[in-house]
């Protein structure tokens, strides 16, 4: 006897819900992609900034990233990945230091040695941490700077946690540090304590479309310009998804990848509970500048900035790991922001944030000329980048199985002890599939709304679903 394989529609056609397409169509399932923007790749998308081609924002792979380099592997591309060894700056008080090595970290000027000390103990306790929920109930600022001491944590740590989390850090729990310092740890551990970065040749878009090409092989239908305004059960047990352009088809199951207030709103059918844990997320945002320059700004891949007059909140240069060749032996920078949706540097223009980014670029390295080396600059906005730990965030999480039967939602603010990358995206759609393929009937009623099975209550399996080992 043969199991009947349901057709799925993806909401989303970012990575994960392309990882999501390509594992249940590996499982003999139908699939659909629909995606609202007019190409693949959601955050990790491809632009073209001058004349290249590469990622709208940074990406980096770690060797230690098992779960996107499967998937690499499986596109027959993991051969191709260049891993190269990177460095990292600080930039503190008007001055760049190399951070690098446990050397140069010892040597570090803006710290005393006991600073020192206690910055690095509170990095190895973080990495020893197994417990991590015991730290979800802690805020960051707390834990650090007990750890760190006062000195370390407002010379060092505070500036880095404005520097990605804003004002928001007030409400960020201590797991959020932890996420950080183990992804670091697993950088450095592959590589005999140095941090090995990898990219392919081609970025992101080569990615996306031996993807979206290997997807369109085993028979998934990929759309594009299909933006989902709604997704309701019928009478027949089917989910209707409706596109804004009034087109629209109906599936046996519908897994949305969307952040969580979209997946709100266009689920009208869920309970109120559902929704309004979804639209209790609280997201970070981003405004991310793109620079193609004749000339390279310095040696690091990161440097992390702890002056607060600098207007971005890092100077990520692609080309101190990617190969300058690949963009005509220029150099590609990026300039972050992370911002809360309601921060004033969304209203900026192209024009004010190129102005003052230039300005600031100036100011911290004395070779650059704006007007001699700027080739190109793009700016990214995203409102919702990632969900914030914030305390006790696990146990609000939103469920991945719904109690509309067929209906369910993966989503990133369901990474709940690890930082958002590709990486945990993926685990994410591997650790999620046994949820949204779950035969229905063995979830309650099939006619009708119901509620799930209290077995397979959402919030049991999904903490089963999330957490690492
Ligand atoms: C600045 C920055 C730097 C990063 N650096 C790294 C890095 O170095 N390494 C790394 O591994 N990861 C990095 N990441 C993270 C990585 O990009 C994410 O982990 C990944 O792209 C998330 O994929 P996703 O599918 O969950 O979300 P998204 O990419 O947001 O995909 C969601 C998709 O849903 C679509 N959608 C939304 N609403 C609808 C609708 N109603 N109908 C149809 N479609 C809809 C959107 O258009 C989008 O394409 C970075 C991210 C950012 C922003």
């Amino acid at each position: 006897m043969t199991l009947a394989k349901d057709h799925y529609a993806i909401v989303g056609g970012g990575m994960l819900g392309l990882a999501l397409a390509w594992r249940l169509s590996g499982m003999g399932h139908r699939v659909t992609v629909l995606e609202a923007a007019d190409h693949l790749g959601g955050l990790a998308d491809a632009w073209k900034l001058g004349d290249i081609t590469w990622d709208r924002h940074y990406h980096v792979t770690l060797l230690s990233d098992s779960y996107i380099r499967a998937i690499l592997k499986e596109l027959d591309l993991d051969d191709q990945m260049q891993w190269v060894q990177t460095r990292t700056g600080f930039y503190v008080d008007g001055r760049h230091y190399s951070m690098s090595s446990s050397l140069e970290f010892l040597q570090f000027p803006p710290l005393g040695l006991i600073d020192k000390f206690r910055l690095g103990w509170t990095i190895f306790k973080a990495s020893r941490i197994k417990d991590w929920k015991s730290l979800e109930q802690i805020p960051v600022a707390d834990w650090l700077r007990r750890l760190s001491g006062r000195r370390t944590f407002e010379k060092i740590w505070l500036p880095l946690l404005k520097a990605k989390l804003g004002e928001a850090y007030k409400e960020t729990s201590a797991a959020f540090i932890w996420a950080t310092i183990a992804r670091m740890y697993a950088a450095r551990r592959t590589g005999l304590k140095k941090e090995m970065f990898g990219y392919l040749p081609g970025g992101y878009a080569r990615l996306l479309a031996r993807f979206e090409e290997r997807l369109i092989e085993r028979g998934v239908t990929i759309c594009t310009n299909a933006a989902v305004r709604h997704v309701t059960r019928q009478d027949d047990g089917k989910l209707q998804v409706m596109l804004h352009d009034g087109s629209h088809d109906s599936f046996d199951r519908v897994v949305i990848t969307a952040p969580a207030n979209i997946a709100a709103r266009i689920a009208p059918q869920l309970e109120p509970e559902e929704t309004s844990r979804l639209n209790g997320v609280k997201y970070l945002g981003i405004v991310c500048a793109s620079l193609l320059t004749s000339q390279p700004l310095g040696p690091y891949y990161v440097t992390n900035i702890t002056d607060d007059w600098v207007p971005y909140t890092g100077v990520i240069e692609m080309t101190a790991l990617v190969d300058p060749q690949e963009f005509g032996g220029r150099s590609l920078i990026y300039l972050p922001k992370y911002a809360a949706a309601d921060d004033p540097v969304f209203s900026k223009s192209d024009e004010e944030i190129k102005q003052t980014c230039l300005a600031a670029l100036a100011r911290m390295y004395s070779h650059f000329r704006p007007e001699d080396s700027v080739l190109a600059f793009r700016v990214s906005r995203v409102k919702q980048v990632f969900a914030l730990s914030t305390l006790g965030y696990s146990t609000r999480v939103p469920p991945v199985i719904t109690s509309v039967p067929g209906l369910s939602i993966v989503t990133s603010a369901q990474i709940v002890n690890g930082t958002l990358n590709v990486n945990e995206t993926v685990r994410l759609a591997e650790e999620s599939l046994p949820l949204v393929t779950t035969p229905l009937v063995g979830r309650g009623s099939l006619v009708g709304r119901g509620s799930p099975d209290p077995a397979l209550s959402h919030h049991e399996t999904h903490r089963q679903l999330v957490t690492r080992p």
